[in-house]
């Protein structure tokens, strides 16, 4: 994958690149920036790796996410380190989902080896399943090593009590793909949105947007976050469905957090 346009798909638009609208722009664009994609119709999931050479991992990858939780290996694996600072609000609609870029400064440490968060997004309903049990929400939250390697923590809600930081996210999300915003006077920090109990699921992947680069470095969270129904309903009266569908797990080893 290049580079520059991988950052692009991560959101590194906030700090400086064009950001892609895939709606604005007609299926038979030839850049990658500008390929349609979605969620249903010709430009679903299952047709993901026909719209474009840059996309063919998305349907010939071995390493795909996301997939069904089961059957883990349980693992004294080290811990999870997160360091997250408070950031202002800045919150784009790219058309595919509600994302809140990160000013730098921010990072997650795993075995010694650290990775800046870039961004964070929301998939209505969750992508990741537990034992073939889907979630409401599912946030991620990207982050990228000074080397590129990327890691992505997966953070489950479920239907429960109403969650403030969300709401402070839901109360200035975009209804129309539009570019970034800053809402002023107005910081979060993505540590409250983990859950308190630190047990994660570990396993090899691909991010689940076209291009579906793989060599991403998966780690979810295995107890979920609360957001109200109202919370859950108002996001989903923008994105109905912005969840791929399971991948194949192949030869891959899910691991578990003792
Ligand atoms: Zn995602």
């Amino acid at each position: 994958m290049y580079r520059r346009h991988l950052l692009k798909y991560l959101g590194a638009s906030a700090l400086g690149g064009a950001i892609a609208y895939s709606r604005s722009f007609p299926a038979s664009a030839t850049t990658l920036d500008q390929i349609h994609w979605g969620y249903i119709g010709a430009a679903s999931p299952e047709h993901w790796g026909e719209l474009s050479p840059d996309f063919q991992l998305c349907q010939t990858g071995r390493q795909q996410t996301p997939i069904n939780l089961e059957d883990t290996t349980v693992t004294e694996s080290e811990a999870l380190i997160f360091n997250y600072h408070p950031t202002p609000l800045k919150i784009i609609n790219n058309g595919h989902s509600i994302q809140v870029n990160y000013t730098p400064g921010s990072a997650l440490t795993f075995k010694g080896e650290s990775f800046n968060l870039l961004q964070f997004h929301f998939h209505h309903p969750s992508e990741h399943q537990i034992t073939g049990q889907p979630f409401d929400l599912e946030i991620h939250l990207v982050h990228r090593s000074q080397a590129g390697k990327l890691a992505v923590v997966g953070i489950f809600a479920q239907t429960g009590t109403f969650n403030p930081v969300l709401q402070s996210i839901w109360d200035v999300m975009p209804i129309q793909p539009q570019p970034e915003q800053i809402t002023a006077n107005t910081s979060i920090n993505v540590s409250q949105l983990l859950p308190s109990d630190r047990s994660f699921y570990e396993y090899r992947g691909s991010l689940t947007t076209p291009p579906c680069s793989e060599d991403v470095l998966w780690f979810v969270m295995q107890q979920p976050i609360e957001a109200s129904k109202q919370q859950i309903q108002q996001f989903a009266a923008l994105f109905p469905h912005n969840s791929r569908p399971l991948q194949p797990l192949n030869s891959r080893t899910v691991l578990h957090s003792s």
